[in-house]
């Protein structure tokens, strides 16, 4: 590592990984991104070479990031190469060639390439010879259908197992609850892997996590005004058309910033990635078509306008801010319609009732992470399985990773639905929204139970469910047409919260649906109907703490206090 790569020292668990790996044991390592997996292959492929045990294959999905590795490897002066599509016939065969006589170090490849019987039979003729030195599997969650990358070929892989059972492997991911965890060991057959589990703290990433005003765009507009003016930002949402208004409307008032996603010409999208990779300053709008192995360092702000799937998803994509240790932000703008939309699509969606249920829990973790009160970053990295150790000594610094940390007695490999554990708030992080504001709360629990009675009360007096509008003229005793058409200013419930605004009812709305007390119907005009979890409020066996309700002003204000 000295030699070649000129770091003084490992990072973390990179040492320990190394020794494992070179010495020919399996390993799967999980470590957060910039956490400095590359290493963890890379080394141990230069000691097995140097040693004589020829080459290591290294299974990446994307060429992108194969060019980027193998282009700074060989500036190294390391023997590194990659066979993909972008390489026409001649230097494919000269690279097969090399691999032949084991002149290189490390070979890249996809793994539908590493699958084809034209590239296994290298693979035999090379294992014959001894000439095998490491299998390195690259974005391993890739292999699990619960993660956000699934590709289907990865699960092809434990071939690579079963014909060359004596080459080591070793697995890297940089997004693993434990679900996906185990998937990986399950998939991969890496039972016999010793698991390198670093901290997925990324101290230097503030969280920050806004209630969604009437105009998101703007609010958008205004934070980077306010926060950003002339970083460099990623802002996602969660379609195409959205991604070409948001960035339209960025680019009006002034700033410099682009569309991303997969509707656009494939010339425009390199052109655009090019720009935003060489450039300062500028703000790419995207899906999450933009996303696995963007390597730039500088990026200070990752914003999202829509709810991303899971959490997994909302840390990956986040993690794209701040690579160079510097602080950075996550800012993310979430409101009831993003419940609604989260919901319908997986209600509408292809898949079998399990998977269903566990794409709903996934998502209702994200929704408590959303609607927390208390540090952003304890939940968050709970959510990983992670208990959170307090600030390190200088927030913003690079270097070393915090402490490694052993995963909690039992917890490691189980089978289990995603879930938050209950986290004794014994440490903050200081650097979320909460932290540095923690928010009065205010009790929702009789509002809650006025909007589950009127829901109730609706289908009761008409046979049929109603959508969140009327379900709140109804509660607010608005006289509209259809309140009047229907004969519903009768009911008793009609008028009883005059008091409230509609912002505030839909912020108790949104919390009753992300909590499982409201299923929006997507398969009939998404009305509302009562679910299980109505029934303890309604008993009042469940108090309902919110957060305030802010108007854009006076969060502008404490954002910038903060
Ligand atoms: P990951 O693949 O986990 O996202 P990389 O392997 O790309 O991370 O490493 C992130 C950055 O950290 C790279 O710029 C790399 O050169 C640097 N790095 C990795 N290990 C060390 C180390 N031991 N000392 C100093 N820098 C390191
Ligand atoms: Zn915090």
């Amino acid at each position: 590592m000295q030699d070649v790569f000129g770091y003084p020292q490992f990072r973390g668990q990179q040492g320990a990984i190394v020794e494992r790996v070179s010495a020919g044991g399996d390993a799967l390592v999980l470590m957060p991104t910039g956490g400095g997996k590359s290493l963890c292959y890379q080394v141990p492929a230069i000691a097995r070479h140097a040693a004589g045990q020829g080459v290591t294959i290294v299974v990446s999905p994307l060429i992108a990031l194969m060019q980027d590795q193998v282009g700074a490897l060989q500036e190294l002066g390391v023997a590194a190469a990659f066979l993909n599509s972008t390489l026409d016939w001649a230097e494919a065969q000269e690279v097969e060639h090399r691999l032949l006589r084991a002149d290189l170090t490390l070979l890249y490849a996809a793994p539908e390439r590493v699958l084809t019987p034209r590239f296994l039979d290298l693979l035999d003729k090379l294992h014959a010879r001894g000439k095998l030195a490491l299998f390195a599997i690259d974005e391993a969650h890739c292999v699990s259908q619960w993660g956000h990358d699934f590709r289907p070929e990865y699960r092809q892989l434990t071939l690579l197992h079963e014909r060359y059972a004596g080459v080591p492997r070793v697995a890297l991911t940089a997004t693993a609850d434990a679900l996906t965890r185990s998937d990986i060991v399950e998939r991969l057959q890496l039972q016999a892997a010793e698991v390198f589990i670093s901290s997925f703290d990324r101290p230097n990433i503030r969280y920050t996590i806004v209630d969604k005003q009437r105009d998101p765009t703007r609010q958008l507009l205004r934070f980077i005004q306010d926060e950003h003016e002339g970083d460099t930002g990623i802002v996602y949402a969660l379609s195409r058309k959205r991604v070409e208004e948001v960035a339209q409307a960025l680019c009006e008032s002034g700033l410099d910033a682009m569309p991303y996603h997969a509707g656009l010409p494939q010339a425009t999208r390199a052109a655009n990635l090019a720009r935003f990779l060489r450039d300062d300053g500028v703000i790419m709008v995207a899906t999450i078509a933009f996303g696995m192995g963007i390597d730039k360092p500088d990026v200070r702000f990752v914003a999202h306008v829509d709810l991303p799937k899971n959490i997994e998803a909302y840390y990956q994509e986040t993690g794209r801010a701040g690579r160079d240790g510097e602080p950075a932000h996550a800012w993310m703008a979430y409101g009831l319609q993003d419940v609604v939309n989260q919901r319908r699509m997986i209600d509408t969606s292809e898949a079998g009732d399990d998977f269903k249920q566990v794409l709903t829990g996934k998502l209702d973790a994200l929704l408590a992470l959303a609607e927390a009160t208390d540090c952003r970053r304890v939940r968050l990295l709970a959510y990983f399985g992670e208990k959170y150790q307090g600030p390190p000594r200088s927030p913003a610094s690079p270097g070393p990773l915090p402490l490694s940390w052993a995963p909690p007695e039992g917890a490691g490999l189980a089978r289990g639905g995603p879930s938050l554990r209950p986290v004794l708030p014994v440490r903050h992080c200081g650097n979320c929204d909460n932290c540095l504001n923690p928010p009065q709360t205010w009790d929702a629990t009789e509002v809650a139970r006025k909007l589950l009675s009127t829901i109730y009360r609706l289908r009761q007096a008409s046979g049929f469910a109603f959508g969140a509008g009327h379900v709140m003229d109804v509660l607010r005793g608005r006289e509209t047409d259809k309140v009047k058409q229907y004969g519903h200013e009768r009911l008793s419930t009609f008028g009883l919260e005059a008091r409230l605004g509609e912002p505030q009812l839909r912020q108790v709305l949104r919390q009753l649906i992300a909590m499982g007390a409201v299923h929006v119907d997507a398969s009939a005009y998404n009305t509302l109907n009562l679910a299980d979890a109505a029934r303890a409020i309604l008993r009042g066996e469940q108090a309902l703490a919110l957060r305030p309700l802010e108007s854009g002003r006076s969060e502008r204000k404490r954002e910038r206090s903060a």
